[in-house]
């Protein structure tokens, strides 16, 4: 059995934005936004060009439309703001949840490079996933999760139980039996890797389920080390994101809220006394 040490075999998490618009050029990112003056300004496609490369409006009153837009709703014109992020030493198991995010297409494909150009963009968030048939998992990463640390003779039991199975996978591959086949006696602590396109407007919404205190601790790390990199980005498009509570003030998660703002609920009731007063 290889008894390799335990920090070889540990998958560490990493995320990587790799596109969104007009990365690589002199324009702000952000001014993409801008198109949305269209919608309150009669401008023809001239004028929509050069509102992304003319010297006009300055950084700051881009910044201030874009806030403007967000507070107020107008969330729409996000949908066409696109960036493809990729990840790697996340856990199979966590990988599930990603999935749940319905608008979506998976390719499972192993070295199909799929990005997302916003020629191409609609509503929705498109996946691309290690495969397990095809990439054989004879020297496989695996996620410890930080709660078994506190025990370490669980942690043990657990480091020995990965040893086993990649002395499985190297047994069942070298018996000829297929990597689909083998595959089936990993555990979901399996390092995944995946690449997903998905616009602003989306992104936005996903770091409110996942950056909360409620998410499960891998996806939320995931997201919160992602919403520091586009934060970076584009600071006014990711204006106020984050958890649903800091973005919207008020947490949606009703009895299981951690209590740090009002649920919708209180606030129903806050309204009514209000509405009673007046
Ligand atoms: C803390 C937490 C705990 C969870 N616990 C569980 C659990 O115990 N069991 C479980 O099964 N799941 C659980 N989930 C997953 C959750 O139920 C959602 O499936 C997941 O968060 C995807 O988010 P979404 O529903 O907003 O969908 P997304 O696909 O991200 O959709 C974005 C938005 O588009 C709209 N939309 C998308 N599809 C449709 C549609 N078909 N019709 C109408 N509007 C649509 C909705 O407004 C939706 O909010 C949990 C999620 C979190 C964050």
């Amino acid at each position: 059995m290889d008894h390799r040490p335990e920090s070889s075999s540990q998958a560490k998490l990493k995320v990587k934005v790799l596109y969104y618009p007009f990365m690589g050029t002199d324009i702000d990112t952000e001014r993409l936004i801008l198109l949305a003056r269209l919608c309150y300004s009669p401008m023809d496609t001239d004028q929509l060009e050069s509102v992304l490369t003319g010297d006009k409006p300055s950084k700051e009153e881009v910044g201030r439309f874009i806030r403007g837009l967000i507070k107020s709703g107008h969330l729409g014109v996000l949908e066409h703001w696109y960036t493809t992020f990729a990840v790697e030493g996340y856990s199979r198991i966590s990988s599930q949840q990603n999935d749940r995010h319905r608008l979506m297409k998976v390719f499972k494909e192993p070295g199909v490079m799929y990005f997302n150009e916003p020629v191409q963009a609609s509503a929705d968030v498109s996946q691309l996933q290690q495969s397990q048939r095809y990439v054989k998992e004879d020297n496989f990463r695996y996620v410890t999760p930080p709660s078994f640390r506190k025990h370490p003779e669980f942690l043990q039991r657990y480091v020995k139980l990965q040893e086993e199975v990649l002395d499985m996978q190297r047994q069942g591959l070298s018996l000829g039996i297929p990597a689909e086949d083998v595959r089936f006696a990993l555990t979901n602590a399996t390092e995944t890797r995946f690449v997903i396109t998905t616009n602003a407007r989306q992104l936005r919404h996903m770091f409110n389920l996942r950056c909360c205190q409620r998410a499960q601790w891998e996806i939320r790390q995931m997201f919160n080390m992602l919403l520091e990199e586009y934060k970076k980005i584009a600071p006014n498009i990711f204006y106020n994101a984050g958890p649903s509570c800091e973005d919207l003030g008020y947490c949606p998660e009703g009895k299981m809220s951690c209590g740090r703002a009002p649920t919708i609920e209180e606030l129903k009731r806050a309204y009514k006394e209000r509405k009673k007063q007046t």
